[in-house]
């Protein structure tokens, strides 16, 4: 792919043309502007996006966009909940996430992402024995395209924010495929801020699940403090991570080669080229 410099920037070219073999997208939300528009403003050569109501079991009567690439990822509404103790939720989700994935397969696009979910006050060992159950089901049907495990920031009774997690969801169902959010490691303790910390985590990571299982990085600062359990994504570089943590999570070679998504707030039109920017800038500095 070429990119031409956006003159938005001035200055040096944004991409190098021996350093631009990374992925780097958003979280496209569909509406106003077309997709495709967006995706040649933005420059991007990944993407996520909802395939339908993020608050609805129902299928989407839209049509889908075509992207210019096939390394899409559709996030699982925000009602899928496959921990869930409430068997209408449960039921629910697991066909939810069924279809799902087979839209992936159809589209010919990566996966799925879904979260760990949680037990609504039933206690972490519920979620994550209602979690297995529903995978069982769910790895039943024989789908090509990815389900993909992402991790939470631990809040409340959801489960899933620890490296522990990860590598028993890996151990029981290795066909399992995974997702880390930086702000949901950042919230549940894990202190990217600190270069040995961060290095540690990934390859703690990388000596129990074999690395082509990590299919996607959630690119997001934190709202919150080290540890503080809550979820709020923050614009890179302005949250609690900083750009020394985003330095460091991209120092590593493996963190390079996978695709980046941010899901940074859009709460101005010039949101996603600024964060996107930020990341490129780490991303052409730091080899
Ligand atoms: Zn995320």
């Amino acid at each position: 792919m070429e990119y031409k410099r956006l003159p938005l920037y001035g200055g040096a070219s944004l991409f190098k043309m021996n350093k631009n073999s990374y992925k780097l997208g958003v979280h496209l939300f569909r509406g106003g502007r077309s997709i495709l528009e967006d995706i040649k403003l933005l420059r991007i050569n990944t993407a996520q996006l909802f395939s339908g109501s993020p608050r609805s079991y129902r299928p989407t009567n839209e049509k889908l966009p075509v992207f210019p690439f096939n390394s899409v990822f559709i996030h699982a509404p925000y009602v899928v909940n496959i921990a869930s103790p409430d068997e209408k939720v449960f039921n629910l989700s697991i066909k939810k996430v069924i279809e799902e994935l087979k839209l992936a397969e159809e589209l010919e696009w990566e996966g799925l992402i879904i979260h760990p979910g949680s037990s609504k006050k039933m206690g972490k060992e519920v979620a994550k024995r209602n979690f297995f159950k529903a995978l069982e089901k769910i790895l039943e049907e024989d789908i090509k395209a990815k389900l993909i495990v992402e991790n939470s920031a631990g809040e409340g009774d959801g489960w899933g924010s620890t490296l522990e997690d990860f590598y028993s969801i890996h151990e029981e169902f290795p066909s399992i495929y995974f997702c880390i959010d930086t702000c949901h490691l950042f919230a549940a303790g894990y202190n990217l801020k600190n270069p040995r910390v961060c290095k540690e985590t990934f390859y703690s990571f990388f000596e129990r699940i074999p690395v082509e299982k990590l299919v996607l990085i959630h690119i997001n600062d934190s709202h919150f403090p080290l540890g503080s359990h809550r979820d709020q994504h923050a614009h890179i570089g302005k949250g609690a991570i900083g750009i020394g943590g985003f330095k460091n999570l991209l120092s590593i070679p493996e963190i390079r080669k996978i695709p980046l998504i941010l899901e940074t707030p859009k709460d101005s039109p010039m949101a996603d080229l600024y964060n996107l920017h930020t990341i490129r800038k780490i991303l052409e500095n730091s080899d």
